[in-house]
Parts: C-alpha cells; sequence; structure tokens
C-alpha cells in the first residue's frame, strides 16, 4: 500500500529548539544504530519508521557504519525514503555521521578530510539523498588538525550536502575549540550528540555548561543505557523483549544488586503512572540544555511506550533525590 502520512501527526508532539539555532527536534528521536541492519526484517523496520512519523518523530538518526553491515542502515532507510518518505523529504531532519571505522586503510576513519567527506558522499548515495540536515563528526580524531575535520564539516554545508552539522562525543574543551573554528568559517555547528542517562552522567562535568555557553544544544544517545533502564529485567517485568543485540545489559541485568535497583527506579516511575523507559527519557530530557533524546527501538510497542513519556515531563525535586540514591554510574 502506498503510505500517506496521519493527518494528526503533529498534533501531540512539543517541538524544541536546538540551542540558539532555530533548528526545531521532537523531544524524542529515533536512532537507527541497531535494529535497520541487514539481520532485522524490512517489513519491521518500516512499521517502526511509519509508526514514528505518524506520531510525530520528524528526526531519524543514522551513521555510515550502522548495520550490521556497515552502510546497511543507511541503505535500507533509503529504500523506506524512496517506498515511503519522498513526499514528506523537507518534515524531516536526518543525520548521518563519520569518524568510527567505515571501510579498511587509514582513509576510512576518524576526522581527516579526506575520509569525512568521502563518508558522507557514499551516505548520500546509500540512503537516495542529496542532502543531509546534521552531518556529525562521530569523534575527536587526536591525530588530525580540528580545523582539518571542522572544515571538512564546513565543506560539506557549503557544497549543500548538509545543512547543519555537529559533533558527537568530544569533551568540553574540543567543544569549545570545535565551535569557535565552526564561528570562523560561518559553518552552523549547532548540536553536540553525547551518551547521556540516569547511570551514565558524565555531560553534567562541564559539557552541558558549555553547551549552554555556545548556544549549542545536545541530543542524548542511549538514555535508555542499551535496555537496561527498561522494565525488561525489573521483577516486575513486562518490558518488552527484544531480538537481541550486543550490548552490556544482559550481563549486567544478571547481577542481584542492579536488578534491586532497577525495581526501586521502577517503583518510583510507577508511582508517576510510568514505565521504567518513561522515566529514564523524563530524566535525560528534564535539562533544557538536552533538546532531544535518541531511543533505539526494535519494535512498534517499544517505539509506543517510549513516547508516552511525553505525558509526563514534570520531575519534583524529591523524584529527583530519590532516583540518585538508586542510579549511580
Ligand atoms: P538505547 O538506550 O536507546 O537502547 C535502545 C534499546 O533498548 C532498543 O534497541 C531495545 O532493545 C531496548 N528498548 C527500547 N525501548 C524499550 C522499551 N520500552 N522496553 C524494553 N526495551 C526497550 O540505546 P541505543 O544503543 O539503541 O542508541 C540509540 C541511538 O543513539 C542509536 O540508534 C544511535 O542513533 C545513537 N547512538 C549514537 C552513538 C554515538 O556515538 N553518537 C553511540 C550509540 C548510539 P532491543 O533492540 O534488544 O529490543
Amino acid at each position: 500500500d502506498p503510505y500517506r502520512a496521519a493527518a494528526d501527526r503533529y498534533a501531540g508532539t512539543d517541538y524544541r529548539k536546538v540551542g540558539n539555532s532555530g533548528l526545531l527536534l521532537p523531544p524524542i528521536s529515533l536512532g537507527l544504530w541497531w535494529n535497520f541492519g541487514d539481520d532485522r526484517p524490512f517489513a519491521t523496520q518500516r512499521e517502526i519508521l511509519r509508526y514514528a512519523f505518524d506520531h510525530g518523530i520528524s528526526h531519524f538518526d543514522l551513521a555510515n557504519n550502522y548495520g550490521p553491515p556497515y552502510g546497511s542502515a543507511e541503505e535500507n532507510f533509503g529504500r523506506m525514503m524512496t517506498k515511503d518518505f519522498r513526499p514528506y523529504r523537507h518534515e524531516m531532519i536526518i543525520s548521518t555521521k563519520a569518524g568510527w571505522d567505515m571501510w579498511p586503510g587509514p582513509y576510512g576513519q576518524l576526522g581527516g578530510r579526506t575520509y569525512v567527506l568521502n563518508s558522507l558522499d557514499e551516505s548520500l548515495k546509500r540512503m537516495n539523498l542529496d542532502y543531509v540536515d546534521i552531518f556529525y563528526s562521530h569523534r575527536f580524531d587526536p591525530d588530525t588538525p580540528l580545523e582539518e575535520t571542522i572544515g571538512a564539516l564546513d565543506t560539506a554545508v557549503k557544497s549543500g550536502k548538509a545543512r547543519f552539522v555537529g559533533i558527537s562525543s568530544y569533551s568540553a574543551d574540543r567543544t569549545r575549540q570545535a565551535k569557535q573554528i565552526a564561528d570562523s568559517l560561518g559553518t552552523p555547528l549547532v548540536i553536540h550528540q553525547p551518551s547521556y542517562s540516569m547511570v551514565n552522567r558524565w555531560i553534567e562535568d562541564g559539557l552541558t555548561d558549555a553547551l549552554d555557553e555556545l548556544g549549542m544544544g545536545a541530543i542524548a544517545f542511549t538514555a535508555l543505557a542499551q535496555g537496561l533502564l527498561t522494565d525488561r529485567y525489573t521483577t516486575k517485568g513486562g518490558g518488552e523483549q527484544g531480538p537481541g543485540r550486543p550490548s552490556f545489559t544482559v550481563d549486567a541485568a544478571k547481577n542481584a544488586e542492579v536488578v534491586r535497583r532497577l525495581d526501586a527506579l521502577s517503583e518510583i516511575a510507577r508511582r508517576r503512572g510510568q514505565t521504567l523507559a518513561q522515566l529514564a527519557l523524563v530524566w535525560v530530557l528534564r535539562r533544557p540544555t538536552v533538546t532531544s533524546t535518541l531511543i533505539g527501538a526494535s519494535s512498534v510497542k517499544q517505539v509506543a511506550e517510549n513516547l508516552k513519556a511525553l505525558d509526563n515531563l514534570e520531575l519534583s525535586d524529591e523524584e529527583l533525590a530519590e532516583i540518585d540514591q538508586y542510579a549511580v554510574e
């Protein structure tokens, strides 16, 4: 069947500005790191994307090597662009990245100009796109001058292949330097993509302050700690089990102390009328610097559950203090 997006797709979402820019993102965005490679049924991928877009998720986050195999998430996304989303291209914010290993040899990873720009060209081909909305340097490269990496992002913008650029997992200091370089080139470096969750709070140690100062926004990744911060492993249970993916969560959840803490967090969520996954998302979104949080998902059911987090975004000081008793790094 030809896809027609739901008429009321924007009704339930309050879009949020990325830092001082004019770019609006939904509070919850969909990441395609896992579950969109060639190891998953295309029909399921398509259901998840349609459901997401029909419910206000206008932002889809990719990278060159998402799969498996590398490149296949972008290829599958490209097929969905062709089959379903072409008429809606201008209603979508699509991102990709270069920085981690993509192809063999010295020109297939990190932050050199050759790799970064070649990788973007290949990503655009795989996704059937002329441009991405956000192009990221996926990690800081200590062996390449930062001027070169940010200069490559600038070229991406000036050649019309990216509307905005971002950086991922850069330290506070490197973020300041990157922003200064970008400003000098006049390139819109507006967003930082860091890991952030109740159990991983490194960004609070200087990065969020830097982003506020620089007028940049953040989009958090692994806010669910790859499935650990859901009701999948709590005694109460009920969290949707996935098809399985490599992650640290399965081992962590074998530890009785971890389960005790997850149970306590899940109880805090229950008192709010939420699941643990919903509480985990609300927790990262409580900071104004965090414009959006990514979620990974292997089913429509997970996306639906996670989106309901938006029904109650308020967290009291008492709740925050209680969360701090159980959620430790
Ligand atoms: P998440 O913390 O978002 O975990 C997602 C996983 O949790 C899902 O795949 C699913 O596991 C499980 N899950 C999600 N919702 C529920 C639910 N309601 N109940 C039970 N289980 C649930 O981390 P990800 O690693 O998936 O990262 C999200 C995105 O962040 C990536 O797709 C990518 O876009 C980005 N990212 C960026 C990085 C970077 O370096 N910039 C690094 C890592 C991620 P299952 O699949 O087993 O069902």
